[in-house]
């Protein structure tokens, strides 16, 4: 759930330059995006059917960087 209340589809994975995968979920009300890195337990057959995504900007990786060191989940701003 995302905080307008409409689910969250994962629309897609990206790699960053680590070599770490992250899933990207969008919300489908109102388009915000959410970054998770792939987690033991997600189901991994799932995350490589995804259509591959081009690694997000800086400044969002700037956020997912401030992800890890929280160390859990964290919503980013939507670009624009
Ligand atoms: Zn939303």
């Amino acid at each position: 759930m995302s905080t307008c209340g409409a689910s969250m589809e994962p629309i897609g994975s990206f790699q960053r330059p680590n070599e770490e995968q992250v899933i990207v979920h969008r919300c489908l009300g109102c388009g915000f995006e959410r970054f998770n890195r792939i987690a033991a337990d997600d189901d991994f057959d799932l995350v490589l059917s995804l259509p591959e995504l081009p690694p997000r900007t800086n400044r969002e990786m700037k956020a997912q960087r401030l992800e890890e060191e929280i160390g859990d989940e964290f919503d980013i701003y939507q670009i624009d």
